[in-house]
């Protein structure tokens, strides 16, 4: 079976000791994960070291950043490369989140990048897509979301691929307390799925986990995470409440 995913996203939120706290009150938890069940948390930056220190002994538990630059090192003041990442040991990197994508004028072509540096530094890229309001309104969703899976993925070799974890993030989902129903998130997984399907075949596209995001709760994680194409979830303001991500960890298939 595929991984099934709880990924805490944390954002720009935390001091370093809030941070610390919330990771011990979750970890103190100490929920045994099943082998195709992993947690990751998406901490920030000036956090990575201390959380992955925190959470190297678990089983199942990772740590992943949150961005990382589409250059290997150089003149690029306040960048983060993902040789730098490699070297601390992290696995794991969020690439193209929505708000990159509007805050930081990140496009698919430079995701593209991203994620073949990831690759190469043998670090497992989160991958966001997904749609603003407008575009679901229009109808066009499908065609909008398959657009970013070709532009950033479409390089990738079948091995690659397999490396990549995609989240389905809808814009509109996002911080607004609107969730997707089950049934509007497993129809685009299940697209996702078969764009996937057909650039490499069933069975690597079988292998991929789409995680989806956007106003995933405690409350709503169990039914979300039950579709089929659905392999946990991205997790932003759940995620810093930590009977909340504890729940939404206990969701996961
Ligand atoms: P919320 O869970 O706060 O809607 O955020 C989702 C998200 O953007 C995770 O990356």
């Amino acid at each position: 079976m595929r991984k099934q995913i709880a990924a805490a996203n944390w954002k720009m939120n935390l001091t370093y000791q809030q941070a610390e706290r919330l990771l011990d009150e979750i970890l103190q938890e100490k929920i045994a994960l099943g082998p195709d069940q992993q947690v990751l948390f998406a901490v920030p930056f000036p956090y990575l070291v201390l959380a992955k220190s925190e959470v190297d002994e678990v089983h199942g538990y990772a740590i992943a950043a949150q961005n990382a630059y589409s250059k290997v090192n150089g003149a690029y003041t306040g960048e983060v490369s993902v040789e730098m990442l490699q070297s601390i040991g992290i696995k794991y990197c969020i690439l193209g989140h929505s708000e990159r994508r509007e805050y930081f004028n990140e496009s698919n072509e430079q995701l593209a990048r991203k994620v073949e540096l990831c690759l190469e530094y043998g670090i497992q890229p989160l991958f966001c897509c997904g749609e603003a309001l407008a575009i679901r309104e229009a109808g066009t969703e499908n065609a909008y979301v398959q657009r970013q899976i070709e532009e950033s993925l479409f390089q990738l070799s079948d091995e690659q691929v397999r490396q990549v974890i995609i989240a389905y993030e809808p814009i509109w989902a996002i911080g607004t307390g609107k969730t997707a129903s089950a049934q509007q998130a497993q129809e685009m997984h299940a697209h996702i799925r078969s764009v996937l399907a057909g650039k490499w075949g069933k069975e690597t596209a079988d292998a991929v986990p789409i995680l989806y995001g956007g106003s995933v709760k405690a409350g709503n994680a169990a039914e979300l995470f039950a579709s089929p194409d659905v392999d946990g979830g991205l997790v932003g303001g759940a995620a810093l409440v930590a009977q909340d991500f504890v729940q939404i960890i206990k969701a996961l298939k």
